[in-house]
């Protein structure tokens, strides 16, 4: 039986997704120009493009047996589908945002009855039932941010990453009601069945080999013997650096460098290479890594 995924056909995860099935080694082949679905995995797997919104929606019935979409449609459509990995891209928070001249701080400032506007309301009407106030929850369809200075509304719950729409638009945040990044969601039915199951478990590791890869960096280098134990301190690594015997150098006699192999986060490697420069460490190289397989 061939593998069903969706992913989303455009907007901000759907270039990144699609980055992550080729990178994760799946063959994937556009069938026709229009993007409605792929194969990949010689013909094992269909790819299908559709809108980010009905995702959680088709895995939940079955059109599909896994899904790529936000964590914020998946909450907001509140569809009964397993959640089973962070992708880590697509990071944004779902926040609730004033005009910059309100007074207020919090939800709880807000005046009782206040218009809020959302793309999402039921995490907005669920926000603020938790928060015990009474609002009038106003459900738009896109550009919420505009809708205080048309008059429609005095709040807003709405994505934002950088900043920069609610700033251009003289709205301040004031809460964060959920931090999103793109997740797998998948079938209950078929994750539990013989054949599909372990078949959608396969295509996950693969897609968190590469999610895990990402942002680190193989490091390799001859380290003085005598200095090992700074070198471990150095290179922690998963379970710390994998220490090997250089080739003998004069018949019997142990070289007094032994080469020190470790995976190291691309955030620290500047630190990383200094620290081991200093205990004396030589041929340092650094290599990328395509996917990390625990
Ligand atoms: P689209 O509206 O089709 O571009 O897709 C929007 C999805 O991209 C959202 O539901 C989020 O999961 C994600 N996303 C990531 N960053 C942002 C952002 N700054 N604003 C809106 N959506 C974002």
């Amino acid at each position: 039986m061939t593998l069903k995924i969706a992913i989303p056909n455009k907007g901000r995860l759907a270039d990144a997704s699609l980055e992550l099935f080729r990178e994760a080694g799946m063959k994937v082949e556009l069938t026709n120009e229009r993007r409605l679905f792929a194969t990949a995995l010689d013909r094992s797997v269909t790819i299908l493009f559709v809108r980010a919104q009905d995702i959680p929606e088709y895995v939940q019935d079955g059109v599909v047996h896994l899904g790529v979409t936000g964590l914020d449609i998946i909450e907001e459509a509140a569809r009964d589908v397993e959640r089973l990995a962070d992708l880590k891209f697509g990071y944004c928070r779902l926040v609730l945002a004033v005009p910059d001249e309100s007074s207020a701080k919090s939800a709880k400032d807000l005046p009782d009855g206040a218009r809020v506007a959302s793309v999402f309301p039921h995490l907005t009407k669920r926000f603020f039932e938790s928060a015990g106030k009474r609002v009038s929850v106003v459900e738009v369809s896109g550009a919420a941010e505009v809708t205080p200075m048309l008059g429609v509304a005095d709040a807003v719950v709405d994505l934002t990453s950088s900043g920069n729409t609610l700033a251009m638009n003289h709205l301040r945040e004031v809460e964060t009601l959920l931090v999103s990044t793109a997740r797998v969601v998948a079938n209950r039915a078929a994750l539990a069945d013989r054949t599909l199951g372990p078949k959608m478990r396969e295509v996950l590791a693969a897609l968190e080999s590469v999610v895990a890869a990402r942002g680190k960096r193989y490091l390799m280098a001859n380290v003085p013997r005598s200095r090992l134990d700074e070198v471990r301190r150095i290179l922690p690594g998963i379970s710390g650096p994998t220490v090997m015997e250089l080739a003998h150098v004069e018949g019997d006699k142990k070289s007094d460098f032994v080469a020190a192999h470790a995976v190291v986060d691309e955030a620290h490697l500047y630190d990383t290479v200094n620290a081991l420069k200093r205990v004396g460490a030589t041929g340092i190289l650094v290599l990328p890594i395509e996917r990390l397989v625990p």
